[in-house]
This record gives structure tokens, sequence and C-alpha cells, in this order.
């Protein structure tokens, strides 16, 4: 399967709600969902039926597609999670929290999941001291992860920053902006990640 090279505001009009696809876009009243709230195509404002399958999908589809991750990976990490202790669901969102391109995006140095995969890929980024450019690259707790010197004043990093300090950082992170590097203090707890994702209709669905 191809990666989706479609428009992403209709990725938020389809799950109906805002994903935060498009970085700064997504919140100075520029936003497509804002104006249409509805499914994209021919009948998107009709209101179906939507069966228990239908729920489980497009909760699965909604966080798929807000970290950017195909089907296959995103099955791997759900597998992944069952085989660890606790319970899975949380630990499907700890994964994909633990990603590199998520930690970039997380600590303000690129405005969306895309442009911190952009970043990385790129290879602007170096973890504990090492270049890497895998966006899957998992983060462990206690790693820094840093931009190169060469990339700490290229135009997309130094614009998410001043977006992120005016925001603040959250609690699980520790950001050193001026230095373009940070350091991951814990994983985050279930609280600390948006009470909208109802990841156990995931683990639903992969059990059927
Ligand atoms: Fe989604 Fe951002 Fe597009 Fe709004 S602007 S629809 S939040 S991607």
């Amino acid at each position: 399967m191809s990666r989706y090279l479609g428009s992403a505001c209709k990725l938020c009009r389809r799950e109906g709600e805002k994903l935060f696809l498009k970085g700064g876009r997504c919140n100075f009243g520029k936003c497509s969902f804002d104006k249409r709230s509805y499914a994209p195509g021919q009948h998107g404002q009709r209101s179906a039926k939507v069966s228990d399958y239908g729920r489980q999908l497009r909760e699965k589809q909604k966080l798929r597609r807000s970290y950017g991750i195909l089907e296959k990976q995103f099955r791997r990490y759900f597998r992944m999670a069952e085989r660890q202790s606790g319970i899975t669901g949380e630990n499907l969102l700890k994964i994909l929290e633990s990603r590199l391109d998520n930690i970039v995006y997380r600590f303000g140095f690129a405005a969306s999941r895309s442009e911190a995969r952009q970043l990385v890929s790129h290879g602007h980024f170096l973890v504990n001291g090492k270049p890497v450019n895998i966006p899957s690259y998992l983060v462990q707790v206690g790693d820094i992860v840093e931009a190169k010197e060469k990339s700490r004043e290229i135009l997309p990093i130094q614009r998410s920053i001043e977006a992120a300090q005016q925001r603040g950082a959250s609690e699980w992170l520790d950001i050193d902006f001026e230095r373009v590097r940070g350091t991951v203090r814990t994983l985050p707890t279930r609280e600390q990640l948006p009470q909208t994702i109802q990841e156990q209709l995931i683990v639903e669905l992969y059990s059927r």
C-alpha cells in the first residue's frame, strides 16, 4: 500500500474531527473543517446509522491518520502492544508517542507530524549524539533528541519553536528551545494524551 497523497483536510472531514495534520494552518482560521465539518463527497451530509464495526474502524483510521502511519505498520504496533504487559490500548498509544517524528513534533520543533517526518528523514536530528533519519525510530525514556548544529536555524524549526514557546510544553518532556534539544522524561500517562481517542474500540476491532 502506498502513502496517501491526497488532501489532508479531507481526512479530518472523513473522521469528523480536527486531526491537526497541517500545522499552523489548523489553528489560524483557515481550517477547512471549521468551514465544512461534514464528510467529503456527494453523500457527505447524509446522516447514516453506524454499526459497531463502523465505529471501531473509524476510530482506528482516525488514530492511524493522526500519526501518518500505514495499515501494515499500525497493525505491527498493535501486535507489539499486545505482547507488552498492561493495557493493550494504552500500550499502543505509548508506542505511537515514542516514534521519533512524533517526539520532534511534541517538542515543538516541527509544526505537524508530517513536517517532523520530513525533517527527520532529511537528517536534521540526532538521538543521543548520533544521526537518525528514520521517522519510525522508537525513542526511549532518557534519550536526548536534538537538531544538528547547522539545522538549528532553519526556518521550519525556528517558526515552529516560536509557536511552541507560546503553547508551552507537555509535562513528560524536557525541552531546551535555545539549543533545539529535548529529553523524554517519562512516557505519557493516559491522562496526558488526548481524551477524544477511544483506543478500546481499536482493541475490539483487531480482536474480532
Ligand atoms: Fe484538519 Fe488542519 Fe485541514 Fe483543519 S486545517 S481540516 S485541522 S488538516
